[in-house]
């Protein structure tokens, strides 16, 4: 496909250059980001180089790289204790063990994150739009949230395995 195809395709869609940016605010697909929360005081930026210290190479490619894991790879699937999930970038706590639920997706999936700890765009990787969500204090890629969870927020959080680190609750 010649790209005056693509950009013609991409228009029919309305997801021309112009229309990309209106979307972000107002997309039918993906649930609309909520209002920016304000910056964290505690916001941790580091070099690519310095995070591929820190991190393996499959957290890497999703966390710095908004990669995405196999579906049904991730052993958190299967976790089913009380504790907390942390970003495994920089250990922030981001889901509730009981916001978790099986959704058949095949990528740990949660109804609700904790208060304050995601942040969320709009991104239009796969053309039609959908809200990326990420880590509020390294800015580390998790997953996607899509509008066909569980009551109450009828939300689900897609979220990478590879991306958090499950912490057990003490007994
Ligand atoms: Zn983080």
């Amino acid at each position: 496909m010649t790209r005056r195809h693509w950009m013609n395709l991409l228009r029919t869609w309305g997801l021309g250059a112009g229309a990309a940016t209106a979307a972000g605010s107002a997309s039918v697909a993906a649930p609309a980001a909520p209002a920016a929360a304000p910056a964290r005081s505690d916001r941790v930026q580091l070099s690519a180089a310095e995070w591929r210290q820190r991190l393996n190479a499959a957290q890497f490619d999703v966390l710095r790289e908004e990669g995405t894991e196999p579906p049904h790879s991730s052993p958190l699937n299967a976790e089913k204790r009380a504790g907390t999930y942390q970003c495994a970038g920089c250990a922030l706590p981001l889901f509730s063990s009981s916001a978790k639920y099986e959704s058949g997706t095949g990528w740990p999936s949660f109804h609700t994150p904790l208060p304050q700890a995601l942040g969320m765009r709009t991104d239009y990787k796969l053309l039609l739009p959908r809200t990326e969500y990420h880590c509020a204090r390294c800015g580390g890629h998790q997953g996607h949230v899509f509008s066909d969870g569980p009551r109450p927020s009828g939300l689900r959080y897609c979220n990478n395995g590879v991306a958090l680190r499950f912490v057990p609750e003490a007994a």
